[in-house]
């Protein structure tokens, strides 16, 4: 059997770091430009060589997404970018416009190339129309079901293929939108999506303008165009077996606490299928470790066939378990750790340090100290975001590691 590559987002340098801790094959990545993801922090063209260094060091592909749609006014610029970039050894750029597929083959020839969803790919003759057109991957559309998949892996073996199995939804078709535009004027095809579709809407009756009638699905009101996120995490024995040759994790403007928890789930997931085909079963901790996570209800999508209002969310948008609450920096000489804060914390709080291979102790905290950017350490009892602390415990733990604890409700 194959090994699909594990690929993850990365929407900034710790962000890319943390998916190769936790154990993606590869990562995508976008520069500040064309990359569909204006909001994410991005990579300057210094960064991106910096990244691409680390990633190959460790044996992870890095990809570089240029997949937005760019007007006639934009073309200048594109290729004056790709001219700039053009010296870094990307694995892959990841493209949607046969506009941007012709100013890459002038500016790089070699490099290969990866189609993006966005091109919408929801047929093998689409893939086969693609891989004639010199793409060596295929990004397969989330409106495929796992027949469709299989069919067209079988009937183009001359390409590769990529599944998404984790993240955001769009209600619309592939991301194909046209609300960002018409309610905020920020267009989600150049990369500027506000994602309205997660809002919640009142009801007009046509002869009364101006009267809003609340559909209350509960108290903060209704979703309609809400998508649960895609979770196919139960699946993985038949997206594996379809051939696909990639399983995707969307959200390059998720934080690192996604990233880690994510991919340290499918990462045992699909290595303990891998190893034990026929033994495989999705362990019940693994989704609970998901639903740790803020996320708005998990769906098949289209794996299945029409997910109709089960791949809806009417009511509140975002549920999760846990809280993030720091990294770890650095391990000192003799075990100390320096851990960043990123949500306050304080002495009495039971906190649970995760790493890879879903490794995970827990402790409740006591003693530390807050580190300030000049002069010695001093012992505390809280600390706040952005505030450094030095602590001790007696399990091993790893650069890298997160810490978190469980949301107190009510
Ligand atoms: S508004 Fe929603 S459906 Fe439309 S592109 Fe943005 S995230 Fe997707």
């Amino acid at each position: 059997m194959h090994r699909p590559e594990l690929l993850a987002p990365a929407g900034n340098m710790e962000k890319l770091k943390i998916a190769v801790h936790y154990g993606a094959d590869a990562v995508y990545l976008g520069g500040q430009a064309f990359g569909l993801r204006n909001k994410a922090d991005n990579f300057s063209v210094e960064e991106m060589a910096a990244a691409l260094d680390f990633c190959h060091t460790k044996g992870v592909k890095a990809y570089l997404t240029i997949n937005s749609y760019p007007r006639n006014e934009s073309l200048p610029e594109l290729e004056e970018y790709l001219a700039q970039i053009a010296h870094l050894p990307f694995d892959a750029y990841i493209v949607a416009d046969p506009g941007v597929i012709d100013a890459v083959r002038q500016v790089s020839p070699e490099r290969e190339l990866h189609l993006s969803t966005q091109a919408n790919t929801i047929n093998w003759r689409s893939a086969r129309f693609w891989q004639q057109q010199g793409v060596r991957r295929i990004n397969l559309a989330r409106e495929m079901s796992l027949d469709n998949i299989r069919e067209t892996v079988t009937k183009v073996p001359e390409v590769e293929f990529e599944a998404f199995v984790h993240g955001a939804l769009c209600i619309s078709y592939s991301g194909r939108c046209l609300i960002s535009s018409m309610l905020t004027g920020r267009d989600a095809n150049q990369g500027e999506c506000t994602h309205p579709c997660r809002w919640s809407y009142h009801l007009v009756e046509e002869s009364r303008p101006g009267e809003y009638f609340p559909v209350m699905e509960d108290e903060n009101g209704t979703f309609i165009f809400n998508s649960r996120d895609l979770c196919l995490l139960e699946h993985i024995p038949a997206i594996v077996a379809s051939g696909v040759h990639a399983l995707k994790i969307e959200g390059r403007m998720k934080g690192i606490n996604y990233v880690a928890s994510v991919l340290r789930v499918y990462r045992r997931a699909v290595d303990e299928y891998l190893a034990d085909p026929a033994g495989w079963r999705c362990r019940p901790e693994w989704m609970e470790e998901l639903a740790k996570l803020s996320h708005r209800g998990f769906t098949s999508g289209f794996l299945f066939g029409q997910p109709h209002n089960v791949g809806q969310e009417y009511r509140s948008a975002y549920i999760r378990s846990h809280d993030f609450v720091g990294v770890v920096d650095e391990v000192r000489d003799g075990g100390t750790l320096l851990v960043s804060v990123r949500n306050r914390i304080k002495a009495g709080d039971l906190i649970e340090f995760i790493g890879p291979g879903m490794r995970s102790d827990t402790l409740t905290l006591q003693h530390f100290s807050t580190l300030p950017e000049h002069g010695a350490a001093v012992p505390a009892v809280c600390a706040n975001p952005n505030q450094q602390i030095l602590l001790k415990v007696p399990f091993a733990v790893e650069a890298g590691d997160l810490l978190r604890r469980e949301k107190v409700t009510g």
